[in-house]
């Protein structure tokens, strides 16, 4: 099986990954987590792509294509992989139609999340990550047990700089313009399923979980 989470940042495609990927026991694949552990690493990649990252901009297409293809082929993606954040251009979209076939999988489901636009500059700019284990929290609608600290792990958690309110605007643009564009692309081959993003994170895996087992 091979899921997509389609939607602007802040929709909580990284929130509801983490279960997806559990109950249905697919590898995850986030690029902006890759890209994120590959800037920290200091890579030729990171190098590369922190300019773009710290912009609010996307990364070139020619970089990420490169990532997702070597990740797609490693042995646990065999009994299916859940795709966070990628493809996010039209471009990145057909270039997985040409790869998938070699890998024997299909898009099954592209699961959108939508979610209103003051949601999400609130969603964004209140985000925090664990620097160990990437887990998401949110100051007021999930905060962690222990302020700062990760409940899964107990690693620190921080603000990545990405999330500031003027970066969050322009991210929120590049979705309009470039990302958008999959809905119709994805609707076009049947495969689109509408996730009302507005409700509670519970209610949110409630709708998704009720999508994929219909598949
Ligand atoms: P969000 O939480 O906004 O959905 P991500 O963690 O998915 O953010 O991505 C963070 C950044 O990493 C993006 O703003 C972009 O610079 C880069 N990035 C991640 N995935 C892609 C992709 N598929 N194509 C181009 N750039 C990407
Ligand atoms: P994305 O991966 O789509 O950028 P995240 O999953 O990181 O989004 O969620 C963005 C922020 O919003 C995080 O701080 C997360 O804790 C919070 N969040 C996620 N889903 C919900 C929800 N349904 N209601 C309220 N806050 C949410
Ligand atoms: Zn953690």
């Amino acid at each position: 099986m091979l899921l997509i989470l389609l939607g602007p940042p802040g929709a909580g495609k990284g929130t509801q990954a983490g279960q997806l990927v559990e109950d249905y026991g697919l590898a995850y694949i986030s690029t902006g987590a890759i890209l994120r552990n590959a800037v920290k690493e200091g890579t030729g990649l990171g190098q590369k792509a922190r300019q773009y990252m710290d912009l609010g901009q996307l990364v070139p297409d020619e970089l990420v294509v490169e990532i997702v293809k070597d990740r797609l082929q490693q042995p646990d993606c065999e009994k299916g992989a859940l795709l966070d954040g990628f493809p996010r251009t039209v471009e990145q979209a057909t270039f997985l139609e040409k790869v998938l076939p070699d890998t024997g999988k299909k898009v099954d489901c592209v699961l959108l999340i939508e979610v209103a636009e003051e949601e999400l500059i609130e969603r964004l700019t209140g985000r925090r990550v664990c620097s160990e284990c990437g887990t998401n929290f949110h100051v007021t609608h999930k905060p962690p047990k222990v302020r700062n600290v990760c409940d899964e792990c107990g690693g620190a958690l921080y603000q990545r700089a990405d999330d500031s309110l003027e970066t969050v605007k322009e991210r929120l643009e590049v979705y309009k313009n470039q990302t958008a564009p999959l809905i119709d692309f994805y609707e076009g081959r049947n495969v689109l399923a509408r996730i009302d993003g507005n409700q509670e994170i519970e209610s949110v895996r409630d709708q998704i979980k009720g999508t994929v087992d219909k598949l």
